[in-house]
């Protein structure tokens, strides 16, 4: 008798996202915390429309992209034929790209800059709404990384988004590659505390579980979903452009 070939199984993706979940739940009750209180973005960023297709069909509805023009060519289509996806902008945002970004993404990650909150904030006067807003903090004060300073995140708050009238409902980082995440994941945890906001992006696929343990509201996994991504340089910096 052969044993079942447990690799095989995991091989489609509503398994895989199954097993993501399974991880997430039990990460948040480790931590203290209701098992559906992190949630779970798939980064489907390089990954063609059928593989976020299956996992739509698996019953995922958060999904998270890099890169606007990326995003736009995906997601229009599919956003149509699924009106109750919720798309994240994880990746930086030029501000001559704001009003598609607008136009498409539910939540945006990557605050980081003044003229990037002027930009938003000419968005709402004209249409009347943003998607919800989150700060990018560059807990590791990476020079080639986006983000705010942690020092700074008071004084963009109060003299950056109030001014202009841009609510932010939290805080999004990317801790250095090669450093423990823990300690940055914590950081960003006291600071959304201090100022009072509820989201916390935080954790990918090498450490969601120790982010939904600290905290996380919610976590950004793309290979452990889709496997492996096309190796490019710029694809693995977030810091990238388009
Ligand atoms: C690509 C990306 C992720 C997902 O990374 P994985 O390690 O593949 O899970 C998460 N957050 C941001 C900002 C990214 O650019």
């Amino acid at each position: 008798m052969t044993a079942p070939d447990l690799t095989q199984s995991l091989e489609t993706p509503a398994d895989r996202l199954a097993a993501i979940r399974r991880r997430l739940e039990m990460a948040a009750r480790r931590g203290g915390r209701a098992p559906d209180a992190v949630a779970l973005i798939a980064v489907s960023k390089t990954h063609p429309p059928e593989a976020v297709t299956a996992l739509i069909d698996a019953g995922q509805r958060h999904f998270g992209e890099n890169r606007v023009q990326e995003a736009l060519v995906k997601f229009t289509p599919l956003k149509t034929a699924h009106p109750s996806l919720v798309l994240h902008l994880i990746g930086p945002l030029q501000t001559n790209k704001t009003r598609e970004a607008v136009g498409l993404f539910d939540v945006i990650h990557s605050l980081d800059r003044p003229s990037l909150a002027d930009a938003l904030a000419k968005e709402r006067a004209r249409i009347g709404h943003l998607p919800r807003l989150l700060l990018q903090v560059n807990t590791g004060e990476e020079a080639q990384k986006s983000g705010v300073a942690p020092q700074d995140v008071a004084a963009f708050l109060s003299d950056v988004c109030a001014p202009r009238g841009l609510q932010v409902d939290g805080l999004m980082c990317i801790p250095p590659a090669e450093e423990a995440a823990g300690p940055h994941f914590a950081l960003l945890a006291k600071l959304a505390a201090r100022h009072g906001l509820p989201y916390l992006s935080m954790g990918m696929s090498a450490d969601f579980e120790l982010a939904a343990a600290l905290g996380a509201t919610h976590v950004r996994v793309g290979s452990a979903l889709f496997g492996a991504r096309p190796a490019a340089k710029d694809r693995a910096n977030p810091s990238s452009s388009e």
